[in-house]
């Protein structure tokens, strides 16, 4: 049953596809007004005329920016405010996941992994916040969800800097949510596992030239991990989003929740 948050707005960031294209939805059927962000101004447009079809009556905005330019996050979060006001939902989705063997990981390359997967929710959180905590004093509750990864929670060989930059996100969640525990915001992490989207099929892409192996072979293998032997869907994520969303939620702080079919409980 679709929850109600229709007096929310939310900032979803890598909006335009994947997993975050799938939040948007789910939040967008829960009512909440949305302002979709990501590099692609197009990419968000399409996106956009996606949802509503799927949503006729969404209340939406495009603000394109890319989340390791401090500055140009802090435009987006501005023109956001003036059209929709504070950010009540903030959900730090956009990331990248480049591969390389350690010795091969140069600093641009880890740079880069740091920037996007870890500054950038910084950089989101440090717009929205100000916004967020007075909403929240004034009884709209803030959220903050950060879609790390369960490479935020073991390591994985062959992203070495993914994995830090997302254990970094997994830190930042818990210290966060210790500091605003008692501002009425709370901040989680959802980690999933393999999750069918374009990061995946490029890590196929990437087995299959580095390995040899076939593409459904690549799949499986990545499959594998998760002891449902199955990729995760990105819906599967988008709901356990919109429940840490929900009234109801509010103890839930803290957290580094695993949608992974079981893959870190063994
Ligand atoms: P995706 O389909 O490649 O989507 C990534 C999104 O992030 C795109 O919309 C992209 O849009 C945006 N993005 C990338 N760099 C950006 C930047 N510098 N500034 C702003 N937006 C940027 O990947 P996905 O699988 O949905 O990934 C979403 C999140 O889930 C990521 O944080 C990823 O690490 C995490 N995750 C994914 C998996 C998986 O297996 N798929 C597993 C665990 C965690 P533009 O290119 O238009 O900017």
């Amino acid at each position: 049953m679709a929850q109600k948050l229709d007096d929310r707005h939310a900032l979803i960031t890598g909006a335009g596809a994947g997993i975050g294209a799938a939040i948007a939805l789910q939040l967008a059927q829960a009512g909440c007004r949305l302002t979709l962000c990501g590099r692609s101004q197009g990419t968000l447009q399409a996106q956009v005329e996606a949802l509503r079809e799927q949503v006729p009556d969404v209340t939406v905005l495009i603000a394109p920016m890319d989340v390791a330019d401090a500055h140009a996050v802090q435009a987006a979060v501005q023109l956001a405010h003036a059209r929709f006001g504070p950010v009540n939902i903030l959900v730090n989705n956009a990331g990248q996941a480049s591969s390389q063997p350690f010795a091969k990981t140069d600093a641009a390359m880890w740079q880069q992994m740091l920037n996007v997967n870890l500054t950038g929710a910084y950089h989101c959180i440090q717009a929205v916040l100000p916004g967020m905590l007075e909403a929240a004093q004034l009884g709209t509750p803030g959220r903050i969800v950060n879609i790390a990864s369960t490479a935020g929670l073991k390591g994985y060989a062959y992203v070495s800097a993914y994995v830090a930059a997302k254990h970094g996100v997994v830190g930042l969640t818990k210290a966060l949510a210790l500091e605003l525990a008692r501002k009425g915001v709370t901040v989680n992490a959802i980690c999933p596992g393999y999750t069918e989207t374009d990061i995946v099929h490029e890590a196929v892409l990437n087995i299959v030239t580095k390995t040899g192996k076939t593409e459904a072979q690549a799949r499986q293998a990545l499959a594998a991990g998760n002891p449902q032997q199955r990729l995760v869907q990105p819906n599967e994520v988008a709901q356990s989003v919109l429940w840490l969303c929900a009234a109801g939620s509010d103890a839930i702080n803290g957290q580094a929740i695993a949608i992974d079919g079981g893959e870190l409980a063994g």
